[in-house]
C-alpha cells in the first residue's frame, strides 16, 4: 500500500489563566473561534474543549486544542491535555503570572508533555518596563520545568504584533519533534460525543497511538463492546486511515448514543483491559499547599476520563509536596488504562491540583501497604529491564502459567523478545518450562513440589502397601479445586500433568502407572503381607511363563482372597509382576527373559509361528499364545497369516 503520510501529524494544546487571551491567540493563528456554545459567546469565557487547524506556509499543518483556563473547568482542560504533543502556555502581559498559570503548568509536567513555549500575550495594554517585569517572573516559574528550554514569545493578539513570527516559530518547533509511531493497534480516548443527521454516531478525540482503518473492528473501553469503524474524518476531512497525532471524529457502527460519553476509549480490539486498580508512582507537585495522606479520596485523571479514587500509600503515612512514592489507587469505576500512562490527581474537595504520577500496573492486585515483595516488584515494573519484568510477571503468576502471548501483550514486548528473554530466564533455572511457551516460576514449582511431597508423605503413611497416590486426586489437593469450571478443569489438568512429568524427570517423584510415588518410597507390607508376597514370588519364579490363571489363584485363597489380590496389584504396581491379560500375570524375570529371546529370534528371521515361540520359551501352546496376543495388543508384534513379525521393539 501507498504511504500516504507526507506530514507529520502533532497536536498543539493551549494552557494559562481565563481570560489571559489563549482563544483570541488561536483565532489570530488560525482564523477559527473555538468558543462555539452560546453559553460561551454569552459569558466570553471558554468551558469546553476547543478545535482549530493551524496551516502553515509549506502546507503542514497542526490541530490545536483550545482549552478553559477557569478553575471550574479543569477537569474539561484534563480532558484534552492528555494527547498534546506542544503547549502552548499562554500569560496575559497585564496580569502576569496568575493561579491557573501555575496550575496547568503543574498539570502538563505531570502530564509527561515535554515541548513547548510560553507566549506572553496582550503585549499593546502595557508598556515595555512592566513586559520586562513580567517576563522575568514568568522566567522564574518556568525555570525548572519543560518550558525552560523552549522559547517565550511575546504577541498581541488584538493587533496582531508578533502573530506572524510566533507562527513561524511553531513551525520550526513541529519540525524537530520525533512523531508518534504510527503502527500498531490504536487508541483514543474520547473527549466528544455527538450524532449527525444522516450520519449516525459520531466520537471524537485525539489518537494517542497506532493507526486506525475505516471498516476496520474496534472495541469501546473499559465495558469491552464491539463495534465497527463506519468512517473516518481527520482535520474535519473525510479519511480510510488515521494515524497517531491526529485529531479524529470517528462513525460508529452498531452502538447507540446514549451509551457512549467522554472519558471511555475507542482502541484496538483486545488492546486493552479493564480494571478497578493501578499500581503507580505517584508525586506530590512541589508548590502543592497540601499534603496526600493514604487513604485519602482523590479525583483520578486519566486520557479524558475522570473518576473517584482511594489512594493507598504503600510505603509511608503520608507524601508531602516535593515528594513521590509507590500507591496504589483503588477507583470507584473501572478504567483501561496501560503501562506509563500519565494520571493527575486533585482534592476531593476542595477540588485542587495537587499531584500525579505514572501508571506502573494497570491491573493490580490488592496490596497491603508495606508488603516489601509488593514493593520490590514496583520497583522491577518502573525501572527494571525486560527481562526482570518477565521474570516478575511469572513470579506474580504464582501457581498460575505464564503463557507467551499473554506475557507479550502484557509486557508489551514481541513474542519473539519473551521466547528469547525466557530462554535466558530458563538457563538460569529461575523458571521452569512446562510445554513450548508455557512457563511456571522456580517459586511456584518449588511451592508445589513441597505441596505434592506432603501430600504423598501422608498418603505413604497412612497407606503403607499401596504403591501410590492417584494422580487425579494429587491433582484436585494440589490445585485446591473440586467443582472447577470445565476450562480450568482442563489448565489444571495440564498444569498437573507437565508438572509430574518434570518432577518424574527430576528425580523427585516416581509415575507407577497412574499413580504417584516419592522416588524413595518402597510398599511395606504387614508381617502376613510379606509372608504372602514372598510366597507368590517363589510361586511365579517356579512357574515361569506357565502361571496359573488369576481365578483359580484367588479360589484356592479362600477367606484371603482379599489379601491375596491386594498384595498381587501392590506387586504389579512395583513392576515385580507383569500383567500379561486379564486373566494371567507372570512374574518380571520371566517376562524379560522371553522377551530377549524373542529379540534374539527376530532379529535371526523375520517371521516366526506360534510353534517356533512355544520351542523358543520351552512352553505350551496355550501359554506362548496368551503373551503373543498381549503383544499385539501393544502393537509390539503383529499376526500375518500363521506367523507373527515384528512391529514395535522388545528392546
Ligand atoms: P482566554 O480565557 O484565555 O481564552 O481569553 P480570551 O481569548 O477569551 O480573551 C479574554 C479577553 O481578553 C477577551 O475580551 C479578549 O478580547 C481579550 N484579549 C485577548 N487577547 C488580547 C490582546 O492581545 N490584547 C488585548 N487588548 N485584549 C486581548
Ligand atoms: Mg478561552
Amino acid at each position: 500500500m501507498e504511504e500516504k503520510k507526507t506530514v507529520k501529524d502533532f497536536i498543539i494544546g493551549t494552557a494559562g489563566h481565563v481570560d489571559h487571551g489563549k482563544t483570541q491567540l488561536v483565532k489570530a493563528l488560525t482564523g477559527t473561534d473555538t468558543d462555539r456554545l452560546a453559553e460561551e459567546k454569552r459569558r466570553g469565557i471558554t468551558i469546553e474543549l476547543g478545535f482549530a487547524h493551524l496551516t502553515f506556509a509549506d502546507g503542514s499543518g497542526a490541530a490545536i486544542i483550545d482549552v478553559p483556563g477557569h478553575e471550574r473547568f479543569i477537569k474539561n482542560m484534563l480532558a484534552g491535555a492528555g494527547g498534546i504533543d506542544y503547549a502552548l502556555l499562554v500569560v496575559a502581559a497585564d496580569e502576569g503570572v496568575m493561579p491557573q498559570t501555575r496550575e496547568h503548568l503543574g498539570i502538563l509536567t505531570l502530564l509527561g508533555i515535554q515541548h513547548g513555549m510560553t507566549v506572553i500575550t496582550k503585549t499593546d495594554l502595557v508598556d515595555k518596563e512592566w513586559l520586562e517585569e513580567v517576563k522575568l517572573d514568568v522566567g522564574r516559574l518556568i525555570k525548572d520545568t519543560f518550558l525552560a528550554a523552549g522559547p517565550m514569545l511575546t504577541v498581541s493578539a488584538l493587533t496582531g504584533r508578533g502573530v506572524g513570527e510566533l507562527k513561524d516559530r511553531l513551525q520550526k518547533e513541529l519540525s524537530s519533534l520525533e512523531p508518534r509511531p504510527p503502527r500498531g493497534p490504536f487508541r483514543l480516548p474520547v473527549d466528544r460525543v455527538f450524532s449527525m443527521e444522516g450520519f449516525g454516531t459520531v466520537v471524537t478525540g485525539t489518537l494517542i497511538q497506532g493507526s486506525v482503518r475505516e471498516g476496520q473492528q474496534a472495541m469501546i473501553y473499559p465495558e469491552g463492546t464491539p463495534f465497527r469503524v463506519r468512517g473516518l474524518q481527520v482535520n474535519n476531512r473525510p479519511a480510510e486511515e488515521a494515524w497517531a497525532g491526529q485529531r479524529v471524529a470517528v462513525n460508529l457502527a452498531g452502538v447507540k448514543k446514549d451509551r457512549l460519553e467522554r472519558g471511555q476509549v475507542l482502541a484496538a480490539p483486545g488492546f486493552l483491559e479493564s480494571s478497578l486498580m493501578l499500581d503507580v508512582r505517584l508525586k506530590v507537585l512541589p508548590d502543592s499547599r497540601r499534603i496526600i495522606e493514604s487513604g485519602s479520596r482523590l479525583h483520578f485523571y486519566h486520557g479524558s476520563r475522570v473518576a473517584l479514587c482511594k489512594a493507598v500509600l504503600l510505603d509511608r503515612p503520608s507524601l508531602a509536596p516535593g515528594e513521590s512514592c509507590y500507591a496504589q489507587l483503588r477507583l470507584q469505576e473501572p478504567i483501561a488504562a496501560k503501562r506509563g500512562d500519565p494520571f493527575v490527581v486533585r482534592f476531593y474537595s476542595p477540588v485542587d491540583t495537587i499531584g500525579g504520577g505514572r501508571i506502573l500496573e494497570p491491573c493490580a492486585q490488592k496490596h497491603k501497604a508495606g508488603d516489601p515483595r509488593v514493593l520490590a516488584g514496583l520497583a522491577v515494573k518502573e525501572g527494571g529491564s525486560h527481562k526482570e519484568r518477565l521474570f516478575q510477571y511469572c513470579e506474580e503468576k504464582g501457581g498460575q502459567l505464564a503463557e507467551k502471548e499473554e506475557a507479550a501483550r502484557r509486557l508489551e514486548l514481541s513474542s519473539a523478545e519473551v521466547e528469547q528473554l525466557a530462554g535466558e530466564l530458563l538457563a538460569e533455572g529461575r523458571i521452569y518450562s512446562l510445554a513450548q511457551g508455557i512457563w511456571l516460576s522456580a517459586r511456584a514449582y518449588e511451592s508445589l513440589f513441597r505441596g505434592l511431597k506432603r501430600l504423598l508423605e501422608e498418603y505413604h503413611a497412612a497407606e503403607p502397601l499401596s504403591p501410590g497416590l492417584s494422580r487425579e486426586i494429587a491433582r484436585q489437593k494440589l490445585f485446591g479445586r473440586k467443582a472447577a469450571p470445565q476450562a480450568a478443569d482442563k489448565q489444571e489438568k495440564a498444569l498437573g500433568e507437565s508438572l509430574f512429568k518434570l518432577m518424574t524427570e527430576q528425580g523427585l517423584i516416581r509415575q507407577e502407572g497412574r499413580l504417584l510415588a516419592l522416588e524413595e518410597f518402597r510398599p511395606t507390607y504387614t508381617r502376613r503381607r510379606q509372608a504372602i508376597r514372598e510366597e507368590l514370588l517363589a510361586l511365579y519364579r517356579e512357574k515361569g511363563l506357565e502361571a496359573p490363571w488369576l481365578e483359580e489363584l484367588y479360589a484356592a485363597k479362600g477367606k484371603e482372597e482379599e489379601d491375596y489380590r491386594q498384595v498381587l496389584e501392590a506387586m504389579l504396581a512395583q513392576g515385580e509382576l507383569v500383567r500379561v491379560d486379564s486373566r494371567m500375570v507372570i512374574s518380571r524375570q520371566a517376562y524379560e527373559t522371553a522377551k530377549q529371546a524373542a529379540a534374539g529370534a527376530f532379529r535371526q528371521q523375520s517371521r516366526l509361528t506360534l510353534a517356533d515361540f512355544r520351542d523358543l520359551w520351552g512352553t505350551s501352546r496355550k501359554y506362548a499364545l496368551a503373551l503373543l496376543e498381549f503383544w499385539d495388543g501393544q502393537k509390539i508384534t503383529k499376526k500375518t497369516g500363521e506367523a507373527r513379525v515384528l512391529t514395535g521393539s522388545l528392546e
